[in-house]
């Protein structure tokens, strides 16, 4: 839209009916063209200016029963920034959104909104397209770079309550939790087992997609909250649970995620240039490959790659093998497109990049040359079959049909799972038959007095928001768990949860 056009839509907000907002044209976001971006590691879609931010605004209908928010996990009042945002009151609408949501810079780039709140747009409903959604999550991020460049208004934290919290990780359900309870007086400390904050956030999830100064920026504000990390520190290795209860901690959120890569279980996967999603984006991210031999960690660049999975993981990957300089990347999934559980926009991303997608196609066996490296991937043809329990039609291979698929580097993206070493390490905790934590749904409190978890470690892998509203629903139950210990006394909902 021109700028003229734009600022006729601001004008003319207040005397347009709602039926009429609804029929305005979605204001777009400019995108790195796809030829250029695969040269580099910067963010894709450019940020919304911000007339386009209130002119995005203005399409809101400002629905009474506002379904926008109606099952947010975090509990944003996701139609009253919005109308902050029209009346071009960034200020206000960033402070309502961090009510409930410390980390807007995150969300508002990574969270799957086409599930969540823009699926429940009413516009959309009315177009009977999805595309037509207000745009929630770009204005999110928009006010988010908005902030950090006006000056970020820090929290009120409460008086000191003499309590003291240990948080086992540093993923989004970790700085989610730490946000709240430092912002009611507690001592917070996060311990990391690696060497920078932020979890999936910044060893998982791309630069191109989430700028590591953003999530540094947010995770900066809580250190000026007073929220403490130590790094470096693996709890079940260097110390136990027990041992931070000994250290003098009066509870512990455990918000590990699920971190550990499952394998194809298929011959060759030992061949050398098969690497899991979880060290190939660890590599390229974290540890800064994409600047090897200026940064000490390589990765294995080749000119042709196999990427197996459809979700997030799958696309992160091949983007990133696309970026690192892989010339023809070959994404491998054994169903359909539509049960794809990559977000729609990644997917549209990956293949203007130049991804290619071989759908209905199931990796058997992953083929080797004489001294030991990938030469190419075998998979069999499928079809769609009947529903699984979770409702995806599953694949069903035909047989006899095969094909090899010539490659030198084959990144396995087929799920993660918890890692174990908490649960072995901390009596009294209970696991699921996956190996997640088992939680009261109510408090988050474990089968451990005092000991709360969530986020992934809880939900197996799952998303980012998900993972923040455990942390957040785990800090006001925690806040309880301490009032309640100062009164010598238990709650009833966590004496239940306790173990006799
Ligand atoms: P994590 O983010 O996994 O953080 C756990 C932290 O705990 C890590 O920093 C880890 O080092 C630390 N830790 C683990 N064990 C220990 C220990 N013993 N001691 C100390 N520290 C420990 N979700 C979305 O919503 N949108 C997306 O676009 C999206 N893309 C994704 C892309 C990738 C590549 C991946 C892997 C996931 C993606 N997800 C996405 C999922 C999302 O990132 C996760 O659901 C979310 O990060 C889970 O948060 P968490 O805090 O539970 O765990």
């Amino acid at each position: 839209m021109t700028p003229r056009e734009l600022r006729d839509r601001i004008r003319s907000r207040k005397a347009l009916k709602p039926k009429d907002r609804g029929k305005l044209e979605k204001v777009l976001w400019a995108e790195q063209p796809a030829a250029e971006r695969v040269l580099n590691t910067n963010e894709v879609p450019l940020a919304y200016e911000p007339a386009e931010a209130r002119a995005e605004a203005v399409r809101c209908l400002d629905c009474k029963s506002a379904p926008c928010q109606s099952d947010c996990p975090v509990g944003i009042d996701v139609a009253g920034f919005l109308r902050l945002v029209a009346d071009g009151d960034f200020r206000g609408a960033i402070r309502k959104i961090k009510h409930d949501n410390l980390l807007p810079g995150i969300t508002g780039r990574v969270c799957p909104q086409e599930t969540q709140c823009q699926s429940r747009c009413t516009i959309a409903k009315l177009h009977k397209d999805l595309g037509f959604a207000v745009s929630v999550g770009k204005i999110e991020a928009f006010l988010a770079d908005w902030e950090r460049e006006n000056g970020v208004e820090l929290p009120a934290v409460a008086a000191p309550t003499g309590f003291a919290v240990a948080i086992v990780g540093s993923g989004p359900s970790g700085l989610a939790c730490a946000a709240d309870l430092r912002r009611l007086g507690h001592d917070v400390t996060i311990l990391e087992a690696f060497h920078k904050a932020g979890g999936v956030l910044v060893y998982g999830i791309p630069e191109f997609r989430l700028p590591k100064d953003i999530v540094q920026a947010e995770v900066d504000n809580l250190v000026k909250m007073g929220v403490e990390f130590e790094f470096d520190t693996v709890v079940g290795q260097t110390l136990t649970v027990d041992d931070l209860f000994e250290e003098g901690y009066d509870a512990v959120y455990v918000a590990t995620g699920a971190g550990l890569p499952y394998f194809l279980e298929v011959p060759g996967e030992d061949l050398n240039g098969v690497y899991s999603a979880n060290e190939y984006l660890t590599r390229a991210n974290l540890m800064g490959a994409y600047r090897f031999p200026k940064e000490d960690t390589p990765v294995l660049r080749r000119d042709r790659a196999v990427v197996l999975g459809g979700g997030n993981v799958a696309m992160d990957s091949a983007r990133t093998a696309r970026r690192l300089g892989t010339k023809e990347v070959t994404l491998v999934y054994r169903r359909s497109r539509a049960e794809m559980p990559a977000r729609i926009e990644e997917i549209h991303h990956a293949e203007e990049e130049g991804v290619v997608m071989r759908l209905l196609s199931a990796p058997v066996e992953i083929l080797g040359t004489p001294d030991g490296w990938v030469r190419g991937i075998k998979v069999q043809q499928c079809v769609l079959g009947e529903p699984d329990a979770k409702g995806r039609r599953r694949p069903v291979p035909i047989e006899g049909a095969y094909e090899e698929i010539p490659c030198e580097l084959v990144v396995e993206a087929i799920g993660n799972g918890p890692n174990p070493l908490i649960q072995k390490t901390t009596p009294g905790l209970s696991t699921s038959r996956h190996g997640t934590l088992i939680v009261d749904e109510a408090t988050m409190m474990t089968t451990k007095k005092g000991v709360f978890a969530g986020g992934d470690i809880v939900a197996g892998a799952s998303t980012v928001i998900l993972a923040m509203g455990h942390g957040r629903k785990a800090a006001a139950s925690i806040d309880r768990y301490l009032n309640a210990l100062d009164d010598e006394s238990l709650p009833a909902e966590a004496a239940a949860a306790a173990p006799s």
